[in-house]
Order: C-alpha cells, then structure tokens, then sequence
C-alpha cells in the first residue's frame, strides 16, 4: 500500500456531478483539491442522463460535447392513453450518457487545478494533528476536510458520524439498441412519461442520437425487482423483442431528506445522493446534486478562510435552499403515488394544465411551493371537486 502525506484543504470522495461539480468549484476558488473515485472513469451509472434545464444553468460552463441528444416534446401517458404534450422551441430535456457527463465534469475540475485519482476507494477517516488522515485502497492521504459525494449508500457519512435517514425509491435502467438505425428517431426528440403502468412509479423513454434510454422506476415497498415492470414496459410501449437491451442496472434513489438529518460535521459534509436529495416525484438527482455543490463550495470557502473547520452552517442553508422546497414536492409526490385512483382521475382530466405547470418547475420558473399554493388555493380546489363531480 502506497503512503501519501500531500496535504489537501479539501478531499472528495465521489466523482459523480455533485463531487466533480464541487472539485471544481473550489478549485476554481484555489483551494487544494483531491477529487477520488473508487471506479476508473469514464465509469457507468444508472441514470436517464436527462438534465432539466434548472440542472443546465447550475452548471458554470457550457456541455455541448457530451450532449448526446435533445428533446423539445415531452409527451405524458396514463395507462397507455396520452394526456399531456408539450412542444417548445428549446431544449425541455438535455440527454446525456452519464459515463461522458461526469468524465468530462471530473476533466474541468481537473482543469481548474483539482487532483483526481480515479480507481481509489474511500475506507476510513482518523483524525490527525490540525487535519484528517484518509484510508483509502491505494494508501493515506491528508487533508483539512472530507466531502462525501459518494452516493446514495455513502461510507463517507457513517465515517464522518453522520446519521442519514434516507427513504429511497428503486430505479432500473437500460440503453435500448435496435437493428433498426433509424429506431430512435421513431421518438423524434420527444421524451415520454408513463403512469399507471409501474406501482407507486412511472417508467419513461429518454431518445438518445442512436438509442434509447428507457427506465421505470417505483417508490412501493412491495415492489421487489423491477424487471418484469421493465419488460412490460418495454412491451406496452412497442419496443420491439428483437431490440438489444444493454447495461441494465438497477440503482436507488433517494427521495424525500428527513428534516432531522445533520449533513455537515466539524470534519467534513455530504452532498448530491449522500445527502439524501432528489426530486421525489420524477427521481431527477442531477439538480439537487449541483445546487448542493454550489452551497458546500461557498461554506467550505468561509470554514477555509475563517482558518476554522466550521460547517454549522450548511444543514440550515441545504434545508431553506432544497428542503423547504422538496417539502411541497413530497405532498404532491403522495397523492400521485399513495392515492392512484385520485391522482389518475385528476391527471386524465387535467393532464394538459398539470403539465404544463410542472414544466414549470423543471425549467426552473416556478418552485414546488409556488405550484401547491396555486392548486391548494380555495379555487383550486374547487376546480378540482367540479372536475371530479363532473366526471362521475
Ligand atoms: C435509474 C435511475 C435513473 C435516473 N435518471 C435521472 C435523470 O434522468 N436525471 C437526473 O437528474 N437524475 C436521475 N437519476 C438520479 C441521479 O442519477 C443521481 O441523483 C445522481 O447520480 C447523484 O449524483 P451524485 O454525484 O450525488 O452521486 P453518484 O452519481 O452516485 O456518484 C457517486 C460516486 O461515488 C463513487 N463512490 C462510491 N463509494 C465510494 C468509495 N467508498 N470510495 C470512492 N468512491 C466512491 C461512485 O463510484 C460514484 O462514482 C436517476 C437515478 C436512477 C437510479
């Protein structure tokens, strides 16, 4: 086992978009960063690869050459039957592969002067003298504060004393090849969405330039192995049987942060899936991975210059800046979900409206809580009780 004693103000363990996004970020601030992934990149994840485009303007530089494809439609289905089309004349989903994505991420944190030491596993944290000692599968390495940016089952959380509790929802994922070449554009840059078909989820078809990327995904305890639901799905949506179906991987997603977790200690923090945070509707992670690097970049920069290891500060500022937020998210997340009757009925009638309001959201226009004050007002509401009157 090798030894290193090169001394980091900030080591990051995951080379993921929060971790990478991070690395850069401080870097760019000149921090001395060592940016490590147990995995040799480019590294696969399972992931749509969709980015939102309140994901793209988190991100400080331009991605052109990792964009594998763009979709301007979004079209939404309840139980085979479309209820929502949207068009625009820019981008609504930017589709990456996120092998390419987080590559390049982890190519600019390197630009902007990081370390990055790919195939390096995280394993232990000792304090040391002013700083920490990290245990890692290639040796030790010293630094004055640990990230955990290691995904969803982090090992950085528990090494940094932090109790997660995380609820999660079960993800699967495959890239979809068709002896047909042109097979892909049969979707003509057009994401699409699927309720009612998966229990507590919904599967979806993100087109890329030569393939699709197609997943289902479910919140239910119940639901065991998803890939039966993926076969159906497959079925329901005419993908042909001789279609080749490669990288198929399950993941989990963490959904819904609970309010008492602590995400930061004298030592170090946690961001992107480690700290717990997604969209607990539609899964999208990407988001909430970069807004959370954005926020830890700008503590550890004070916690560094203050010339104390204070991060007291970035669980209040992570819960007013996504938490509040994903509050209202997991409300609407439970009628859609826990009372599909309801929620079906209500998205049947008023798929077109509902759309077009969480469209919204994913562009960045409008928040969560501005979207339930809308529907929870008293005419909201009444809207609703008459279009459920009306349809009896
Ligand atoms: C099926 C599925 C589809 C999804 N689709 C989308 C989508 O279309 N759009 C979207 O925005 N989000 C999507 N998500 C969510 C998104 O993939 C995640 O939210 C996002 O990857 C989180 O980024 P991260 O950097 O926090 O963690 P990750 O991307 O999980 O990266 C963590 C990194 O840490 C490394 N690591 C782990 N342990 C160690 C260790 N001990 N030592 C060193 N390195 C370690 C891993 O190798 C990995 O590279 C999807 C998720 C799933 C499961």
């Amino acid at each position: 086992m090798g030894n290193s004693v090169a001394k980091y103000d900030v080591i990051i363990v995951g080379a993921g978009p929060a971790g990478a996004l991070l690395a850069y970020l401080l870097a760019s601030q000149n921090a001395r960063v060592l940016l490590m992934d147990r995995e040799h990149l480019p590294r696969d994840k399972p992931c749509g690869g969709g980015l939102t485009p309140r994901a793209r303007a988190l991100l400080p530089f331009e991605i052109e050459e990792v964009i594998a494809e763009y979709s301007y439609s979004v079209k939404a289905f309840v139980n085979g039957k479309p209820v929502f089309v949207a068009h625009r004349d820019h981008p609504v989903i930017t589709m990456v592969m996120r092998s390419r994505l987080d590559h390049f991420l982890a190519g600019k944190a390197v630009q902007a002067g990081a370390t990055l030491k790919d195939g390096v596993g995280f394993k232990a944290l000792r304090p040391s003298g002013d700083g920490l000692s990290i245990y890692t599968s290639e040796g030790i390495f010293k630094g004055r504060l640990l990230v955990g940016a290691d995904g969803v089952n982090s090992r950085v959380a528990r090494a940094l004393g932090l109790k997660v509790r995380r609820h999660v929802m079960n993800g699967v994922e495959g890239e979809i090849y068709h002896p047909d070449i042109n097979f892909p554009r049969v979707f003509q840059n057009t994401a699409h969405f699927d309720f009612g078909l998966i229990p507590e989820g919904y599967g979806w078809i993100f087109p890329k330039r030569d393939h699709l990327s197609v997943g289902v995904l479910s919140a239910s305890r119940r639901v065991k192995h998803l890939r039966p639901y993926f076969n159906a799905y497959l079925a329901a949506k005419n993908i042909h049987a001789s279609a080749k179906v490669k990288s198929f991987m399950a993941h989990l997603i963490p959904i819904s942060p609970d309010k008492r977790n602590i995400l930061a200690s004298e030592r170090g923090l946690l961001v992107g899936d480690a700290a717990g945070f997604a969209d607990p509707i539609t899964g999208e992670g990407m988001t909430y991975a970069f807004k959370g690097a954005h926020i830890a970049s700008s503590v550890i920069m004070d916690a560094l210059r203050s010339g104390y290891n204070r991060l007291e500060a970035y669980t209040p500022i992570l819960r007013k800046e996504m938490g509040h937020d994903l509050i209202f998210a997991k409300r609407f997340a439970y009628i859609l979900y826990k009372c599909p009757r309801f929620s079906t009925r209500v998205i049947s009638a008023h798929g077109g409206r509902l759309g077009d309001l969480h469209m919204g959201v994913i562009q960045g226009e409008r928040s969560y809580e501005s979207l339930y004050r809308k529907m929870f007002s008293l005419a909201g509401l009444r809207a609703i009780v008459r279009l459920l009157l009306l349809r009896r």
